[in-house]
């Protein structure tokens, strides 16, 4: 272990957990310390064998984890006083009920996006506000979709672009690894309310963004897709809603005219480009669907929910420790040690 880099550990170690504990140890300035859960099951024993360091969360999870065979290097405690900063991915709520134990053990801690904005009074996306997370004791990752959303329609209102933003979102029914649990088949499930939470979630970030969310949930397992509306401060052209999308961070642009047609087609092309899991980090923009008439412009993209909040998360651990202070530096070093792309057929890295 080298001294001088971020100690972190991840409690939870599901979904995120297991992408975030690997992005950490992607970092030139992190180094992961231990992972804390209690299953007992194949997820935990995969962490052991990739010779991750497994902590009980529990007092309870101790026993079965080491009948099942999971060595074990301590509890959370231990962990917790082994490190400066924690991302917890556990299930919705529990973060929350964790934040005073992180808290009495002066880590800085991570929460997801099931936790409430209240939790931590802090709701993080590296580009919109990195700046006002420096130095506090938490913050909370915002979920997928509002991630999703503070980039793209965040980008759109910082280049001054954006009057109003009305936005649809179809949203996977469940993750792979739990679809043989559940999920819906043959049928869409609009959520019972307008606006969505989406919405109100990314005001947590942007106040002032004028924005109406209405979601559906649909038979399929990878990633959201997310239709908009937008009304425009002005009349513009297509390059300059491009150009405003391309200034800001981890947009990456596709086409249809690659063959890029559907959700299917743009989680393939992730496994062939080796990325790991087959994670899209990116918000995948259609460059050749979004349309631009006068005041108006219309765009869809596609959120891989599984690993957008992963630099989001890497990030939050540089501002909360405070160890880099200029949002641009950590999020080049994040996208860097990831990988990720503007154009994923263009051999240029940018
Ligand atoms: P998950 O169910 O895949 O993983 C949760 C992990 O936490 C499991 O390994 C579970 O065994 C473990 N766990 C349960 N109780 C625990 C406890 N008390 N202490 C420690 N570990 C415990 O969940 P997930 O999908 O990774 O979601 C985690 C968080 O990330 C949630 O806030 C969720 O809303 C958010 N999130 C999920 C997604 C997604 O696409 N799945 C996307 C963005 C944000």
């Amino acid at each position: 272990m080298t001294t001088n880099t971020i100690r972190v550990a991840v409690n939870g170690y599901g979904v995120i957990g297991k992408r975030v504990a690997d992005a950490v140890t992607a970092q030139p300035d992190m180094t992961l310390i231990g992972v804390a859960d209690l299953a007992t099951d194949w997820r935990t024993k995969t962490a052991a064998v990739n010779g991750i360091p497994m902590f009980a969360a529990t007092g309870q999870a101790a026993g079965p984890m080491r009948d099942a065979g999971i060595p074990l290097a301590g509890d959370l405690d231990d962990l917790l006083g082994q490190v400066d900063a924690v991302v917890d991915a556990t299930p919705k709520n529990i973060g929350a009920a964790n934040l005073d134990r992180y808290r009495t053990a002066g880590v800085k801690a991570v929460l997801q996006g099931g936790e409430s904005h209240t939790a931590t009074g802090h709701s993080f996306v590296a580009q919109a506000n990195y700046t006002s997370a420096l130095g506090r004791d938490a913050t909370r990752v915002v979920s997928c979709n509002t991630t999703s959303i503070v980039r793209v329609i965040g980008a759109l209102a910082d280049a001054g672009l954006l009057a109003a933003a009305r936005g649809v979102l179809i949203r996977r029914a469940t993750d792979p690894w739990e679809s043989h649990l559940g999920g819906i088949m043959n049928t869409i499930v609009p959520e019972p309310t307008i606006p969505s939470h989406q919405g109100p979630d990314a005001k947590t970030v942007l106040p002032d963004l004028d924005v109406v969310t209405i979601a559906a949930k649909a038979a399929h397992t990878q990633t959201h897709n997310h239709y908009w509306t937008l009304r425009l401060t002005r009349p513009a052209t297509h390059d300059e809603i491009i150009a405003a999308l391309a200034a800001a961070p981890r947009i990456a642009f596709i086409r249809m005219a690659d063959g890029l047609v559907a959700l299917n087609t743009t989680v393939e092309l992730m496994k062939d480009l080796h990325r790991p899991r087959g994670d899209m980090w990116e918000v995948a923009v259609w460059e050749d669907v979004l349309t631009v008439e006068g005041d108006e412009a219309y765009l869809t993209y596609q959120v891989y929910n599984e690993a957008i909040v992963v630099p989001e998360s890497i990030d939050a651990i540089r501002a909360l420790t405070g160890t880099v202070e200029d949002p641009a530096t950590s999020i080049a070093r994040t996208d860097e040690a990831l990988g990720m792309r503007r154009d994923f057929l263009s051999r240029s890295t940018d």
